[in-house]
């Protein structure tokens, strides 16, 4: 693995312009890397205490596959890649309507696409920055004044700093975003559905390296299977955003049983699961979608700043491409930011506007139905073998 220490220098030292990046997660991690590269001195700041663990596994792929290898990482990727994994739409008898067969894994030579566990991808990126960057975990930003010579920062322990640049990597919910551009809802895109999904040891529901997806109008239920564990995920559609505490779990609970309680398939096992104790994710479907990516010395990376959505299935490749073209950006242009921003968003908007369109409008009716007609026309493609994921 390439190591960036090689071709950097300590935190401490001075001669280097610095840059903050506020999170650490695919687009936060990647970014500092590809940041130390280039000659910058590194601070990350994450709310959280540590890492950001759990998750569905990314998929790695396209471009993606490039970017990691220029990072010296494809080695390590494809030691902890998944098996390949087949995707099968059931009925309520939980008869195969149709389906993909298995995305091409460690042991495919054509190296087309991998899957890993987000903590292994997670695991691999911060190893690559661990003592080459500072990384200070539960603390954010509070406020930022940006200057013509830098942005001074104040940080939620009250401490401040100035930068060069400022690099929101900090997700859907990016407060650098709401810093810089203002309320941060105004940028979001919903969706019109709502999603949970748990992650727990190997349940016995489906056969290990097999996703399985059951739809009824408006109601889909998926499992992931894997060797060690299974993921549960049960979606609804609603046209309008609901009115719901995000620190209340037993309200997000009672919202699943309202909406699935009395479906078959797998349904009353995978409730059950909701049932007990554990950390489970339930949020809206959303997208972010800004005007502009940059202002001043601020740019978002990832989510932050265009955030695809769980439905894309491509929300890890776009954080880590996202952080790869903006530097490759910044190393044309030396000296520049405020060109390198303008290309960066430039040469990326029009691919993830395609991904963010194509998940909207084909991933929402194909994963997740709203009405008959939805489901009529998913089944039809089924029948003719033309779902496209
Ligand atoms: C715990 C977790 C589980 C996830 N599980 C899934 C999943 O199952 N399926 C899926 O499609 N996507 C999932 N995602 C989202 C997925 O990781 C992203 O869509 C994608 O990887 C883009 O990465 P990102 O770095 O831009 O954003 P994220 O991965 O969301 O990372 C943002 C990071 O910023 C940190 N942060 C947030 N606010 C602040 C702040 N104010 N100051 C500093 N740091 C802050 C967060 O703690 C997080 O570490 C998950 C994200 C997280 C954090």
């Amino acid at each position: 693995m390439v190591n960036p220490s090689t071709s950097v220098f300590s935190p401490t030292h001075v001669d280097h312009p610095s840059v903050l990046v506020s999170g650490a997660s695919f687009a936060g991690l990647a970014t500092a890397y590809w940041m130390t590269t280039l000659g910058y001195r590194v601070t990350v700041i994450e709310l959280a205490s540590g890492l950001r663990r759990g998750g569905t596994p990314v998929d790695i792929e396209g471009e993606t596959i490039g970017i990691l290898s220029r990072m010296g990482m494809m080695e390590a990727v494809r030691a902890k890649a998944l098996p390949p994994r087949g995707l099968e739409f059931k009925d309520e008898e939980d008869a195969t309507l149709g389906g993909l067969t298995a995305a091409s894994g460690p042991d495919d030579p054509s190296g087309l696409r991998y899957e890993i566990h987000r903590n292994d991808l997670l695991d691999i990126l911060f190893e690559s920055i661990d003592g080459v960057v500072e990384i200070l975990f539960g603390r954010s930003l509070s406020q930022l004044e940006d200057g013509p010579a830098g942005v001074a920062v104040t940080f939620s322990d009250g401490s401040r700093g100035d930068y060069a640049l400022v690099l929101g990597c900090d997700g859907n919910r990016s407060n650098t975003r709401e810093l810089v551009f203002g309320d941060s809802d105004s940028s979001s895109y919903f969706m019109g559905g709502y999603f949970y999904l748990r992650v727990v040891p190997e349940t016995g529901m489906l056969p290990a390296n097999k996703t399985q997806i059951f739809s009824v109008p408006g109601l889909t239920a998926m499992l992931n299977g894997y060797e060690d564990r299974t993921d549960i995920a049960l979606a609804f559609r609603s046209d309008r955003q609901i009115d719901y505490d995000y620190r209340d779990k037993e309200q997000q609970r009672r919202l699943i049983h309202d909406h699935f309680d009395g479906l078959g398939w797998k349904v009353p096992a995978m409730l059950a699961h909701v049932d007990t104790d554990g950390d489970f994710y339930f949020d809206r479907a959303n997208q972010i979608r800004m005007k502009r990516w940059s202002k001043g010395r601020v740019a978002l990376v990832g989510d932050a700043g265009y955030c695809v959505s769980p439905v894309a299935g491509m929300g890890g490749s776009m954080a880590l491409i996202g952080a790869a073209r903006l530097a490759d950006a910044l190393r044309r242009h030396p000296g520049d930011h405020a060109t390198a921003f303008q290309e960066y968003e430039d040469k990326l908007r029009p691919f993830v506007e395609e991904v963010q369109e194509r998940a909207a409008i084909d991933g929402m009716s194909l994963l997740f139905p709203a009405d008959e007609l939805e489901v009529a026309e998913r089944d039809r493609k089924l029948r003719e073998g033309i779902i496209n994921l």
